[in-house]
């Protein structure tokens, strides 16, 4: 990679960061299309969020991602907003414009794009329970809402939070059905076997935060499963899921499709989604290895552009 007077700056903010993979695929991408571009994993502790905002725009980056925990705060630094950052409240893509910085979230939009890409499901129609209130739960119910999908349920840990995303959904999306269950809640076995999607969208199944976000006695094969965790590569929500017949997916794919469009927001181009796939797929079978020689399962690869 060649640095010089005139590369343009891009990274990601985050406290922590070291964990990141984004600059991997970033990279790659800019390698693959001969941008004279780079992405810097920047850590940024909360308290300094507000200067690390002036100052990357004093050093004319060209736009950064946000990352936990800041993907919520950061919106007062905003001048213009997306339609869905201004929905869901929620911002992990910042464009420096001239006069302005504008807001994004290209989480959702990622998590559905893998849906279409590597399982080939249509939200259209669908039911979906959705399992989290956070900020990644909350990126994913506007943009299924958007995407069209018949009803959303929610079970959280704190039903207050699962309460106020259904008010979120249902005031934005009046013809998208919202409810809240509790997770012992008896009607969760029929509105459960209704669904065709069913999301984890905690933190639940993380090496630090083990064990399942629900019971698993309903999910069976004509269930899609998917965990928007991507470390580890198969939580145990996933492995169950698999051995009951459910067709599953992980957060890696969400994290490619944002980072692309993310790539694509800054750039103005078309991303080269084969190169940032490949380069995503061969850091993890690294990290794999570096794992006890654990195995990751590949990210499909597509060349097509989005
Ligand atoms: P967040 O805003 O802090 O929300 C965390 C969610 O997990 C809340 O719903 C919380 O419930 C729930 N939770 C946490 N620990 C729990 C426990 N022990 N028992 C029950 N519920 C628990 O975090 P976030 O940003 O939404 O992130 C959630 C997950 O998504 C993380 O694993 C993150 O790495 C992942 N993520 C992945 C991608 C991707 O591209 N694949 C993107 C963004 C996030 P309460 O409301 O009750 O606290």
């Amino acid at each position: 990679m060649k640095i010089d007077g005139k590369t343009k700056l891009t990274g990601i903010i985050g406290y922590p960061i070291e964990h990141t993979l984004s600059p991997v695929f970033q990279n790659a991408a800019f390698k693959k299309v001969g941008l004279n571009w780079v992405y810097l994993p920047l850590l940024v502790r909360p308290i300094q969020l507000g200067s690390a905002i002036k100052g990357l725009k004093a050093l004319n980056f060209v736009g950064i991602n946000v990352t936990m925990p800041h993907k919520r705060e950061v919106i007062k630094y905003l001048d213009e907003l997306s339609p869905t950052v201004r929905i869901s409240g929620v911002a992990n893509t910042i464009l420096f414009k001239k006069n302005s910085l504008v807001g994004y979230n290209t989480d959702g939009q990622g998590f559905v794009e893998s849906l279409k890409r590597n399982v080939k499901f249509s939200p259209r129609g669908k039911n979906v329970l959705l399992i989290g209130a956070g900020g990644a739960a909350k990126s994913i119910a506007v943009s299924l809402a958007l995407a069209g999908i018949k009803r959303l349920v929610i079970i959280n840990r704190t039903p207050e939070r699962a309460q106020r995303l259904q008010r979120l959904i249902h005031d934005n999306f009046p013809r998208c059905i919202v409810k809240v269950l509790a997770a012992n809640d008896e009607k969760i076995v029929s509105l459960q076997s209704e669904s065709q999607l069913i999301v984890n969208a905690t933190s639940i199944g993380m090496l630090s935060n083990p064990g399942l976000p629900i019971g698993m006695e309903n999910i069976g094969r004509k269930h899609l499963v998917y965990d928007v965790i991507y470390e580890p590569t198969e939580t145990q929500f996933l492995i169950d899921a698999k051995k009951r017949g459910a067709k599953t997916l992980n957060g890696a794919y969400m994290l490619l499709y944002q980072g692309i469009a993310s790539w694509q927001i800054w750039t103005g181009q078309s991303a080269p989604v084969a190169a940032m796939t490949a380069a995503l797929e061969a850091q993890r079978r690294l990290k794999g290895a570096k794992n006890n020689g654990k195995s990751q399962p590949t990210v499909r690869k597509n060349p097509d552009r989005i």
